[in-house]
Parts: structure tokens; sequence; C-alpha cells
């Protein structure tokens, strides 16, 4: 069973609800990107499923739904253009696998599991008209269906009107579930059909709590760069190799001291990454130093007081917002640059001198 950090009391309400028979056939959840929204969505699934309806984790349907591969739990979410069926069939085992391995996949994290592109994720009509077609279909085991539908908000136009009429007409025991990050975008008719719930959003001490079997600072720093998205700092966990903060750091100790050969030396290190993974590296860099800045200018406390690899608080504020803008144009200059091939050594040591001033509020 998956453990839920601050939703717990939303689930004992639905859990009530189908206790009581009052579930309602279409049920909204909202919350934001990364949090507890499928992670509720899910178990609410499991528990309409479960043989005694208790989500006792040990009955067949339970055990089923627990890998996502129950035969009457059907999943929708956006995706990509371009394989063969054009529906999310086409990309069920690919969302089984993110799913399984971060219940808190977030949009972002679930692009990047399908595409190394910029592609728009969708929800086209074909998607829409093939869940039309499950749904129309006896459930396999004779009892309770659900359709699990991820980001209602990525539904063309189009679409949305087919997936609105089988909101309100509900099926012989079958259930809707709809978990949206983005409210607001949904059809007004199709949010007045569905029961509304709504997370509760996370915090850092959920974070802590998450991240409990990693060092504090790592887990402190993942909470400060990704709060509340916790499926975004999940993701970023388990790649903390290629996220390369402790390097980063010591990239922008070096630069704030501005001592030339300790540049040199950096740099050398830095040049001997891919330039994948040091576009990577910058690009998140320049995120985390966002975050650091913003909390610096609303002068909000930052919990994390020495994170070890980087003092963000202490960075920020000895730089002040000019020098914050103008570090953050080094970077995106820097990135620019090896996009465009410059040499990789010159382009970090012209970036690396740039940073000192930029430090230093010149
Ligand atoms: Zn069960």
């Amino acid at each position: 069973m998956s453990q839920l950090y601050n939703n717990q009391p939303l689930l004992d309400q639905l859990a009530t609800a189908i206790d009581r028979e009052k579930l309602h056939h279409a049920n909204l959840i909202s919350s934001g990107p990364g949090e507890e929204g499928l992670v509720v969505g899910l178990a609410l699934a499991t528990r309409i499923l479960c043989d005694t309806q208790k989500h006792c984790g040990t009955c067949k349907s339970c055990k089923q739904a627990s890998t996502l591969q129950h035969p009457d739990l059907h999943f929708s979410f956006p995706f990509v253009s371009g394989r063969a069926s054009g529906t999310a069939d086409d990309f069920l085992p690919d969302f089984r696998i993110a799913l399984g391995k971060n219940k808190h996949l977030d949009p972002d994290g679930w692009q990047q599991n399908i595409t190394s592109k910029n592609q728009q994720l969708q929800i086209p009509v074909k998607e829409i008209q093939n869940i039309h077609k499950k749904l129309s279909l006896t459930a396999a085991s004779g009892k309770n269906r659900v359709l699990l539908l991820w980001l209602p908000e990525q539904i063309k136009t189009q679409a949305s009107n087919k997936l609105l009429k089988l909101v309100e007409e509900p099926l012989p025991k079958t259930y809707i579930i709809l978990v949206t990050h983005q409210k607001a975008r949904l059809l007004p008719t199709i949010v007045s059909r569905c029961a509304p719930w709504r997370c509760k959003p996370l915090e850092e001490r959920h974070f802590l709590t998450h991240f409990k079997d990693q060092p504090e600072t790592t887990a402190r720093l993942l909470a400060m760069v990704f709060a509340p998205n916790l499926g975004a700092a999940i993701s970023a966990s388990e790649d903390l190799e290629s996220t390369q903060i402790d390097v980063f750091a010591r990239w922008m100790r070096v630069c704030f001291k501005g001592e030339p050969t300790e540049i040199s030396d950096v740099v050398s290190s830095l040049s001997g990454l891919t330039k994948e993974t040091l576009k990577t590296l910058i690009f998140r860099s320049q995120h985390f130093l966002e975050r650091g800045f913003y909390h610096g200018v609303q002068n909000t406390p930052v919990q994390a007081s020495d994170l070890g690899a980087i003092n963000v608080q202490k960075l920020s504020s000895a730089v002040r917002p000019a020098g914050a803008m103008a570090i953050y144009r080094v970077l995106s200059a820097c990135l620019y640059d090896l996009e465009r091939n410059i040499h990789v050594k010159t382009a970090l040591t012209f970036a690396s001198f740039k940073l000192h001033k930029a430090f230093r509020g010149n």
C-alpha cells in the first residue's frame, strides 16, 4: 500500500463514501503536480476494486491493482503522437514502469520517460473513443471497474465533449477518477458533474520523511529545490550523479573566490563531463539558484541552514538581486555557447570569470 504523507484523511473520507455506497460515479481529485493526486487516485481505485472493498492488500484484485495490471482498472493519460494505435495503450507499459518507480510521477517526469523531444503531451479524440469502447464492454471480473484518467486538462477540446458524455451518463458499477493538476483548465461542465476532492499540498517535512534514507543534507536540498513537487525530487534523487550538485557547488565557490588556478582546476574537471551532463547540470543549477535567490529576496526563512554542499542562504544573501540576475544570465549564455559547440573549456573559463564579477555585483 502506498503511504500518504498529507492526505490520509482525504482517503479515509473516500473510503467511508465507498462503505456507505455513497461514492459518486465520477470523482475529480486535484493536487499540485508531483504531489498526492495520483497516489490518492490509485488508492481509491484499488479500494473500489478490492474483493473486500477494504484495500486489504492481500486479495487477488489488490495484488493486480498494485502492479497496475487489474483487468478492470483502465488507465488514460496524455502521450505524444507517433506510435501504432494513437491511443494511450501504446504507452501503457511505459506508464506502468514509470508509475511503478515513482508513484508521485509529475507531467514533466512522464514526458521525459516517453520522449526526448519537446513534444506536446495530449489526450486526443481517438483516446477518448478508445475509452468509450473499453467501457462499453462488460467488466472482466463481473464486479466494479474503474477508469483512472490522469491530466484531463490535456484533453483536446473536441475530445472534452466526449469525456463529458462519459461523466454525465453513469454506467453500472463503473467509477471514473480524474486526477488533475490544473482544475481551472477543465470544462466547467465536466467539473460540475464530478465530486470534487482537493489534496492538501506537501511540505518540506514530508520530503524529509520520504528521503529519510538519504543524508539529511541531500533531503533538505531536494526539498528546497523541488518542494512541493515530490515527484520531481524523486526523479532527481535517482539521478543525483548526473545532477552533480556537488560539482556545481564547488564551481560556484571557486568562482566566488575568483582564484585563477582554482578556476582552471574546476574547469578541467567540469569539461571531463559529457556535454549533455554538463548542460543538464547548468540547467538544473539555474533552477536551483533561482529558488535560492527567491528565498533570499523574499526574505523567507529557509530551514536548510547548512546544506553542506552549498549554503544557498549565505550565497544568495552575499549577492545583490542585480547580481543574481547577472549570474542567471551568465549561466544562460554558457548554455547557449555549449549548444553552439563553442570549445567547452573556453566557454566554462569565460563563464567562470563572468560569474566572479557577478558575485561581486559588477
Ligand atoms: Zn483486497
